[in-house]
C-alpha cells in the first residue's frame, strides 16, 4: 500500500461532482427505505448502499496525489463494485415478479461472498497482483493525473461474474416488459433503460478504455440512474405499490371495468372493457353513453342502478356475449354522507351461462313440442282406433269396454239396458246397382239416423260391413221398441247419396239386459237369434225378446227401395 499522506490531496471538481453524486445515492436510498413496502426494495437499498461506498472510493482516487495512492483507493473500491449489480440484478428479478419477500440473511451471506471475497483480493493485491497487473501507472506524469490500471486474470473473472448478474437482471425486466401492459410498462421500460446505461458505460471503460476526466465512467453513469429515479419516483408513482398492483390487476382482468366519473364520462377502462368497443384507444372523458356499440346498454345500466339495478345479463356485441354489469360507487373512503366521486361498472362475462341455459330452453321447448305431438298422435290414434273411418260411429272394439261400463252403471242403479242388432235388407243389391261408393254413402247417412235415434243417451256402433248396434242405456222394454219405431219412421224418407235418394229397410233384433250377470256375448247372441228371426220373417221390422212383440207390421215405414226378395 502506497503512502497518501506525503502530497497535497485537491478536491477538484470531479472529486466534488463524485462526492455529490455519492451523498444524492446514498440519501436517496434513505428515502426509498423509509417508503412503504415495494417488490425487491431490500436489495434495492443494498444496490445503493454498494453505489455510495464505490462512489466514495472514486471520489477519494479522484482527489488522491499520488498513483499509488489512487491506486489503494481504486482498490477499497471492490466490495462496492460487486455489489451494485449483483444487488441491482437481484432487485429487478423481484421487482418483476413482484415478490415483496425479505432478503433474509442467508440469502444476504450468499450474494454478499463474491463481494467480500473481490474486498480481500483487492485489499492484497500488492502481493499478487491478479487484480491489477504490474503495469498499472499514471497516465502522465503532471500530479493527479489518472491511471491507467492493468486488469489482471481476477479483474476479468470478476467482470464476467457481475455481468452474469446484470444478463439475469436484464432477462427478468425484458420478460416483464412483454407480459405487462399499460401503466407499469412505462416503469420497466425506466429499470432497462437505465440499466442498459451502465452497462455501456462500463463496457466503453473496460473494453475501449473510454473514461471520464481520465476516470471510469461508471459511477457517473449513476448521476443518470439518480436523475431517472428521481423522474420515476416523484413523476410516475414508481413504488407506490398499491395503486400500481390495482391498475395492474384491473389491466389484467378478463372481465370489462369501467370507471366513470358523476356526469358519465370516462375516466377508466382496462384493455377487456376496451374490447368492447373494438377501439384501441378511447377519448379520454367520452361518455360512456357515446362507447361505440355497447354505450346505451351501459349507459342504461347506470340509469337503472339509481332505480335498485337491474340485474339482467346483457347482451353486448353483435354476435353478443352476455354480461352481468354491477355498478359500484367509487367514493373516498366509505361512502360517507352519500359523497360520490363516481361510479364503477364490472362487467361479469356469463355467455357460456347464457348459452347454455339456452340450448336447454330450445332443448325444453323441442322436446315438449314432441310431446305434445305425441300426445296428438295418442289421442288420434286412441280414437281411431275406437271409431269406424267411413261412418265416424264407434267399431266393434270399443263395445266391450263400453259394454263393460254401461252394465255395471245398469246393474249399480238399478236400471235397465237395451241393446238393438240392426242389419240393412238387402244391402247388396244396392252395391250391385248403384255401385260400392253409393253403397258407401247410404252406409254414412244411416249412421247418422242412428245417431239421431240414440239421442244423448243413446250409443250407435258399426260392428260389421251393414250391421250396426245401438246401445240404450237405461231403456227398457218399452222405451227401447218406441226407440227402434222412431228410427223406423225416420228411415221411411229416402238417404241422399250420389246417385240420389235411396230407400233402404233394415231389419233388427232387439234384446234387454237380463238380471243376471249376462255378458255381452250372450246378449249378442240372443239378439243375433232375433235379428236372424227378424230376417227370416220378412225383413224391415225389428224382432223383441218376447216373439210375440214383432214391431215391423204395426209401424211399417213403406217400401224400401233397397228390397229385392
Ligand atoms: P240381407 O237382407 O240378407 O242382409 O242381404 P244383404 O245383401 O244386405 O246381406 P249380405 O250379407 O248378402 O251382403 C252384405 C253386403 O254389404 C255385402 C258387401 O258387399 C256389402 N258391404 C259390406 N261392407 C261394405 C262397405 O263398407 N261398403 C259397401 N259399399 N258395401 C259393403
Ligand atoms: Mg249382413
Ligand atoms: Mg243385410
Amino acid at each position: 500500500m502506497g503512502n497518501c499522506g506525503e502530497a497535497v490531496w485537491a478536491l477538484s471538481p470531479q472529486a466534488a461532482l463524485l462526492g455529490g453524486i455519492c451523498l444524492g445515492v446514498l440519501m436517496l436510498s434513505l428515502w426509498v427505505a423509509r417508503q412503504h413496502e415495494f417488490p425487491g426494495r431490500d436489495a434495492f437499498v443494498v444496490a445503493h448502499l454498494g453505489m455510495g461506498w464505490w462512489l466514495l472510493a472514486a471520489m477519494l482516487e479522484v482527489a488522491a496525489p499520488t498513483g499509488t495512492c489512487k491506486q489503494v483507493f481504486a482498490q477499497l473500491a471492490w466490495p462496492g463494485v460487486m455489489v451494485v449489480p449483483t444487488f441491482w440484478a437481484a432487485f429487478l428479478w423481484q421487482y418483476a415478479n413482484s415478490s415483496t419477500e425479505h432478503l433474509g440473511a442467508g440469502r444476504l451471506a450468499l450474494l454478499m461472498i463474491m463481494p467480500v471475497l473481490a474486498g480481500i483480493i483487492a485489499f492484497t493485491n500488492d502481493h499478487h497482483q491478479l487484480l491489477y497487473g504490474v503495469a498499472t501507472a499514471p497516465a502522465h506524469d503532471t500530479p493527479r493525473a489518472p491511471m491507467i490500471y492493468d486488469h489482471g486474470p481476477v479483474f476479468w473473472f470478476f467482470a464476467i461474474y457481475l455481468y452474469v448478474f446484470l444478463v439475469f437482471g436484464l432477462w427478468s425486466i425484458a420478460r416483464a416488459l412483454v407480459t405487462v401492459r399499460g401503466f407499469a410498462r412505462r416503469h420497466y421500460l425506466g429499470f432497462l433503460v437505465f440499466t442498459l446505461i451502465n452497462i455501456g458505460a462500463n463496457l466503453g471503460y473496460i473494453l475501449f478504455g473510454i473514461t471520464v476526466f481520465g476516470f471510469d465512467p461508471t459511477p457517473f453513469s449513476f448521476a443518470v440512474t439518480l436523475g431517472v429515479f428521481t423522474w420515476l419516483i416523484a413523476g410516475k408513482g414508481l413504488f407506490d405499490l398499491v395503486p400500481v398492483a390495482n391498475r395492474l390487476l384491473i389491466d389484467r382482468l378478463p372481465d370489462p371495468v369501467i370507471v366513470v366519473d358523476d356526469a358519465g364520462r370516462t375516466v377508466q377502462a382496462n384493455p377487456a372493457a376496451l374490447a368492447l368497443t373494438g377501439l384501441a384507444q378511447l377519448q379520454e372523458g367520452l361518455p360512456l353513453a357515446e362507447w361505440p356499440g355497447c354505450g346505451p346498454t351501459l349507459a342504461r345500466h347506470l340509469e337503472a342502478e339509481a332505480e335498485g339495478g337491474d340485474d339482467r345479463p346483457a347482451a353486448i356485441g353483435t354476435e353478443p356475449r352476455w354480461f352481468e354489469i354491477q355498478v359500484v360507487h367509487v367514493a373516498p373512503g366509505a361512502e360517507r354522507n352519500g359523497m360520490r366521486l363516481g361510479r364503477m361498472l364490472y362487467l361479469r362475462d356469463v355467455t357460456r351461462r347464457e348459452q347454455v341455459a339456452e340450448a336447454m330452453r330450445v332443448a325444453l321447448e323441442t322436446s315438449q313440442a314432441r310431446l305434445s305431438t305425441i300426445t296428438d298422435l295418442h289421442t288420434q290414434l286412441a280414437r281411431q282406433a275406437v271409431r269406424d273411418p267411413l261412418t265416424q260411429l264407434y267399431n266393434r272394439r270399443h263395445l266391450d269396454a263400453y259394454f263393460g261400463e254401461a252394465v255395471a252403471y245398469a246393474r249399480g242403479n238399478g236400471t235397465h239396458f237395451a241393446l238393438a242388432l240392426i242389419d240393412i235388407d238387402h244391402f247388396k243389391a244396392v252395391n250391385d246397382r248403384h255401385g260400392h261408393l253409393v253403397g258407401d254413402d247410404l252406409l254414412k247417412a244411416f249412421a247418422d239416423r242412428l245417431r239421431l235415434a240414440g239421442g244423448t243417451r243413446g250409443e250407435a256402433f258399426r260392428i260389421g260391413g251393414e250391421e250396426f248396434l245401438l246401445a240404450m242405456p237405461g231403456a227398457g222394454k218399452p222405451e227401447a221398441v218406441g226407440l227402434l219405431a222412431d228410427l223406423r219412421r225416420r228411415n221411411a224418407a229416402p238417404m241422399m247419396t250420389r246417385s240420389g235418394a235411396i230407400n233402404v229397410t233394415f231389419s233388427a233384433g232387439l234384446v234387454g239386459l237380463e238380471a243376471d250377470g249376462e255378458d255381452l256375448d250372450t246378449l249378442l247372441i240372443r239378439a243375433d237369434r232375433r235379428l236372424y228371426a227378424a230376417k227370416r220373417t220378412g225383413r224391415d221390422r225389428v224382432v223383441a225378446d218376447d216373439p210375440g212383440a214383432e214391431i215391423a207390421p204395426a209401424v211399417s215405414a213403406g217400401r224400401p227401395s233397397g228390397r229385392v226378395a
